[in-house]
């Protein structure tokens, strides 16, 4: 049995749910700090220039959770076409490099229900099914609550009176979270900083630019990664929506896998009318699905997030011209890595939304 004081990287608000899953199995978390400039302060020393950009910032986490005392990683890859294949053999021969010493339990993020991940958790910490299964439902309803609470703040940035009220909230919520332990704790300051933004009071208008962002996982629902583009749309007015995230990610995958006869997503069925592939890696064809999915709700436009040399993404982006000209909703691509100047990233987006708001648009959507 593996030593019990594991950490593990931070993808977006997933690391909310992953300790409470792993505290649960009696492991103490070293969390590393929310991503940051410091992160990729000594993983960029290791990981080569053009691997991804969320890599680098997975490799930083790391890195600090031994730093600071933890024995076990703990990752969760996944199989496909893209480099995300490597990830668990190129961080392990990274930080061995580096001199590091550590047990690494590897989920397989692919087919999370198979026994090769309850032997993983079993061999490492001998844990029963059961109390995996038990824990595995918390941590599911801790997601859902998280997303549920990030989806409020969404909506409302762009029709509260003070949108800089709704950071106080989820800035009050993300201390309070990260000193929290255990199940009811953490559901308890979800379900309440839901409460406040909710209570938040509203401007008169209901005429709002929805935009939709679509794209690889990591970016999109990684706030450092992405720039905080869902603060700076919704400061900007916007009504943003994104589909890409840890919730869906366990909907589509875990959830819908368990239905006997499930079907494909819609976003894959919708990619198919453009795109006559099945899987390209990552979430490439769900990029194309959930642009097509945007523009037929109605969204005034789209805003397709990667990181840079991600293969899927550039190869989803071939579709978006058939798209745009069958639809005629604008897409615009940003590519980001630790190099992306904010200033360019910010000029942008302004001019993408007074472009959207110059063709009328605003308040046509449900
Ligand atoms: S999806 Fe893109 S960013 Fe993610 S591992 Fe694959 S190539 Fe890299």
């Amino acid at each position: 049995m593996v030593s019990e004081k594991v950490t593990f990287p931070h993808m977006g608000t997933s690391y909310i749910p992953v300790k409470v899953l792993l505290e649960s199995l009696g492991l103490t978390c070293v969390v590393p700090p929310l991503n940051n400039v410091r992160t990729l302060e000594k993983s960029l020393v290791q990981a080569p220039e053009f691997m991804c950009f969320p890599y680098k910032l997975i490799l930083g986490n790391l890195i600090y959770g031994l730093d600071h005392g933890a024995c076990t990683v703990v990752f969760g890859g996944s199989r496909g076409p893209c480099r995300q294949e490597y990830y668990n053999d190129v961080l392990q021969a990274a930080l061995r490099d580096m001199g590091y010493s550590f047990d690494y339990v590897n989920l397989n993020l692919s087919k999370l229900w198979t026994r090769e991940n309850y032997e993983a958790a079993r061999n490492a910490w001998g844990v029963k099914l059961r109390q995996v299964l038990k824990s595995l439902a918390l941590t599911v309803k801790v997601l859902f609550a998280v997303e549920s609470l990030y989806e409020c703040a969404r909506r409302k940035r762009c029709r509260a009176c003070d949108s800089i009220a709704v950071e106080g909230v989820l800035q009050n919520y993300v201390d309070a979270v990260g000193r929290a332990h255990g199940y009811a704790a953490v559901m308890g300051l979800t379900r309440q900083a839901r409460r406040d933004i909710r209570a938040l009071p509203d401007k008169v208008t209901d005429k709002y630019l929805k935009v939709a962002l679509v794209g690889e996982i990591f970016v999109t629902s990684d706030s450092f990664a992405n720039l905080d583009i869902e603060r700076k749309l919704g400061g900007l007015g916007v009504d943003v929506t994104t589909y890409m995230g840890p919730g869906t990610w366990v909907r589509d995958h875990l959830v819908r896998k368990l239905r006997p006869f499930h079907k494909k997503e819609l976003a894959q069925e919708l990619a198919w009318e453009f795109w006559h592939v099945d899987d390209i890696g990552g979430h490439g064809v769900q990029t194309v699905g959930n642009s097509v999915l945007s523009s037929r709700r109605g969204f005034d436009g789209i805003i397709h997030l990667y990181p840079l040399t991600c293969m899927p993404e550039i190869a989803a982006q071939s579709a978006f011209n058939a798209i745009q000209e069958r639809y005629g909703v604008p897409i615009m691509t940003l590519v980001v890595d630790e190099m992306t100047g904010e200033a360019g990233f910010d000029t942008r987006l302004e001019a993408f939304v007074d472009m959207l708001a110059s063709r009328g648009s605003g308040g046509l959507c449900q």
